[in-house]
């Protein structure tokens, strides 16, 4: 069993605290103790009154206007974004997928570096094949 604070179990519990779940509510889904949460949560530099206390604490406003709360930022899968170079810029192993119309001087390719043995990046050939399919 490899150590129970992953870094996808500390982004998990740093979005929960954000959702204002209490350590209570974490510690049962998590399995393990309340002090457990609290603790993790010191040490990560996420402080706040949990468990009722805060109740006691008023609520942030700006005037009369109560803050909504934070947002959840969206997990965005990390991609890699074409190239965009031109012919004459593309080495050996660039991938030749086509941006644009390629009846038009503007087209651009897309550059990144591609397959072993193919003329096109992972992602493109995943497009290229998936289309003759
Ligand atoms: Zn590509």
């Amino acid at each position: 069993m490899g150590p129970f604070w992953t870094p996808e179990r500390e982004e998990d519990l740093r979005q929960r605290f954000d959702r204002g779940e209490t350590a209570r509510t974490i510690s049962r889904d998590y399995g393990v103790s309340r002090p457990t949460i609290c603790g993790k949560l010191d040490r990560m530099g996420l402080k706040r009154e949990i468990d009722g206390r805060r109740s006691q604490r008023r609520p942030k406003t700006i005037g009369n206007i109560s803050l909504p709360p934070r947002p959840l930022k969206p997990i965005v899968p990390i991609k890699t974004a074409p190239l965009l170079l031109e012919i004459h810029e593309l080495r050996p192993d660039s991938c030749r997928y086509i941006i644009g119309d390629p009846r038009s001087p503007a087209h651009r390719y897309c550059g990144l570096t591609s397959k072993p043995g193919q003329s096109w990046c992972p992602e493109h050939c995943d497009r290229v094949f998936g289309r003759m399919a």
